[in-house]
C-alpha cells in the first residue's frame, strides 16, 4: 500500500460505513474536543496502522488502539506561588501518565504559555511510541504547566517549581513515572523540582527526575542528547542513501537545548550550519554559526539571537519576524517548536534542493508539510525518532542511578550513537517489511507501535 493510499484509506471507507482507524478517530474527536494538537497527533499515527491491523486482527479485537488512545491517567492541578512583589499568581499544573506498558512514565515538563490539556496530551502520546523505538525499558508521559518562565527571577521560578512539586510528588517515583525537562524547563527547574521532592519525600530518589546536574546524579551527556541524536539520526538517513552531512548546508531552527547541540553536532560532521532562531526572528550566519558564542550568549542572561547577531558582527544578518526556512539549504532541523514549518515553507525547500529534513522538536512539521516532503522524496526523520536522543539518555540517566554509578561523556555518547542507529534501522527494515521503502514516518510508527502492542497484549486487559 503507497503511503497516499495509506493516509487516505480510512476516510474512503469511512463512507462506506465503517472502517476501524476512522471509527477510532472520530472517537478521539468526541472525547477530547477542541485539543487539536492531540487529534492531530493520532491521526498521523492511526494513518500508518492500517497495514498492521490488517496483518494482525488479534489487535483490533483486543482493542490496542482505542486503549493507546486514552491515558491511563490525567493529572490536573492548581498552582499558587507569589511574585517578588508578594503578588499572588494561579497557574495550571498537567501530567499526563499515558502508557505504563513497557516502563515507568516517562517524559518531559513544558512551562510555556501556551501549554493546556491538548497540547500536553499530543506530547505523551508521541513519547509512547518514541520511548518504545528507543528499546529501552520506558513508558509515556508528559507534563507542564502555561507558567510563562520568560522575565522571572530565579526566586519566582524556584517559588513556582516548589508549588509545582508539592502536589505532583505524590503521582511520581523512580518506578511509577519519571519526568524531565522540555521548553521552558531546564537545568535550574530541574533542581529546584528535586529539592522539593527530596524534601518532601525525605528519600534522596535520584532517579524520579532526569536531566540532573552532573554532581548530583545526571548524566554527562544529557544535555547535548538530543541535538546530537537529531543529528545522528539525519547522518544514518543519508548515509542510506549514499551520502552525508559532510560539507552540507545545514538551516537550524531554534536556539535552545535542542537547537544547541544539533549545531555542534553537524559541525563536526562537517557540515556548516546558517542559521538559528526564536520567537522574535533569526540569524543568517553564511561562514557558520559559532556555536560557542551562541552558548555563551544564552547562558548569560537567557539571551536572544539578536544579540548573537550584533556580537557576531561581519556579514552575519539578523532578520527579525524573517521566515527562517526561505534560507535555502541541503538540510532542515527544525528545532523549536510544533507546527513550525508549514507545508508553503516545506514546497520551498524542496525548490531549493533540500535533501534531508529532520525534528528536533516535537511535531515541528505540520501534516501538509510532511506531505510535500515525502512526495517530493525528501529523506523526512520523524520527532519520534530523530529526537529520540534525549529522552533514550534519560532512561540512560535512570539506569546510571539505580546503579549508583556515573558514566563518562563519552560511554554515554557511544551508546546515544548506537541507539540512534538501532532506531534508524529499526524505522528502515520496517517501513520496507510494509510496502513503504524509505518513509521513516510509516517505520517510526509501525517500529513504535507495535513493541506497545505485544506488551499490552501480554499483560493482559489493563
Ligand atoms: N522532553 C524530551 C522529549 O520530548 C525528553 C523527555 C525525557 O527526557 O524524559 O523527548
Amino acid at each position: 500500500m503507497t503511503e497516499t493510499e495509506t493516509a487516505s484509506a480510512p476516510r474512503a471507507t469511512a463512507a462506506r460505513g465503517g472502517d476501524p482507524l476512522e471509527r477510532i478517530y472520530a472517537d478521539v474527536l468526541r472525547r477530547n474536543p477542541g485539543e487539536t494538537e492531540f487529534h492531530q497527533a493520532v491521526r498521523e499515527v492511526l494513518e500508518t496502522l492500517g497495514p498492521v491491523l490488517a496483518r494482525r486482527p488479534e489487535l483490533a479485537e483486543a482493542r490496542i488502539l482505542e486503549r493507546v488512545c486514552e491515558p491511563e491517567r490525567q493529572i490536573v492541578f492548581r498552582v499558587p506561588w507569589t511574585d517578588d512583589a508578594g503578588r499572588v499568581h494561579v497557574n495550571r499544573g498537567f501530567r499526563i501518565e499515558f502508557s505504563s506498558t513497557l516502563g515507568p512514565y516517562k517524559g518531559g515538563l513544558r512551562f510555556h504559555p501556551s501549554v493546556n490539556l491538548g497540547i500536553v496530551k499530543f506530547l505523551g502520546f508521541e513519547q509512547i511510541f518514541k520511548n518504545a523505538l528507543t528499546g529501552l525499558p520506558i513508558g509515556g508521559g508528559k507534563g507542564g504547566s502555561d507558567f510563562d518562565p520568560k522575565n522571572r527571577s530565579d526566586a519566582e521560578v524556584m517559588r513556582f517549581c516548589q508549588s509545582f512539586m508539592t502536589e505532583l510528588h505524590r503521582s511520581l517515583g523512580e518506578y511509577t513515572d519519571v519526568p524531565a525537562g522540555d521548553i521552558g524547563v531546564g537545568a535550574r527547574e530541574i533542581g529546584y523540582l528535586f529539592g522539593q521532592y527530596k524534601r518532601i519525600t525525605n528519600r534522596h530518589e535520584s532517579g524520579v527526575l532526569t536531566g540532573k546536574g552532573v554532581g548530583w546524579g545526571g548524566a554527562r551527556g544529557r544535555t547535548e542528547a538530543t541535538g546530537y541524536g537529531c543529528v545522528l539520526f539525519t547522518e544514518e538517513m543519508l548515509r542510506s542513501r549514499g551520502t552525508g552531512l559532510d560539507g552540507r548546508s545545514v538551516v537550524v531552527s531554534g536556539s535552545g537545548n535542542v537547537a544547541l547541540y544539533a549545531i555542534e553536532k553537524a559541525q563536526q560532521l562537517g557540515a556548516t550550519v546558517l542559521t538559528c532562531s526564536d520567537s522574535d526572528g533569526y540569524v543568517l550566519d553564511r561562514k557558520g554559526v559559532d556555536v560557542e558564542l551562541l552558548k555563551e550568549i544564552k547562558e548569560a542572561g537567557r539571551g536572544r539571537v539578536s544579540d548573537y547577531a550584533e556580537a557576531r558582527g561581519g556579514d552575519c544578518r539578523y532578520v527579525p519576524g524573517g521566515r527562517i526556512w526561505e534560507v535555502p539549504c541541503e538540510v532542515a532541523l527544525p528545532c523549536a517548536t510544533q507546527n513550525e514549518l508549514t507545508e508553503d515553507d516545506a514546497v520551498g525547500l524542496v525548490r531549493g534542493g533540500v535533501l534531508a529534513v529532520a525534528e528536533g522538536a516535537n511535531m515541528p512539521t505540520t501534516p501538509a508539510a510532511v506531505r510535500a516532503l515525502r512526495e517530493a522524496g525528501v529523506a523526512f526523520g520523524p520527532g519520534k525518532a530523530a529526537n529520540a536522543g534525549g529522552v533514550a539518555v534519560s532512561a540512560l540517566e535512570m539506569q546510571q542511578n539505580a546503579s549508583r554509578d556515573s558514566w563518562e561523556f563519552a560511554h554515554t555518547e557511544e551508546r546515544l550513537t548506537g541507539i540512534m542507529r538501532h532506531i534508524h534501522d529499526s524505522c528502515h527494515t520496517t517501513a520496507e517489511r510494509y510496502g513503504s521503502p524509505g518513509d521513516y514516518v510509516v517505520g517510526a510508527n509501525i517500529a513504535g507501535f507495535e513493541p506497545v502492542a505485544d506488551a499490552m497484549l501480554a499483560q493482559g486487559l489493563v
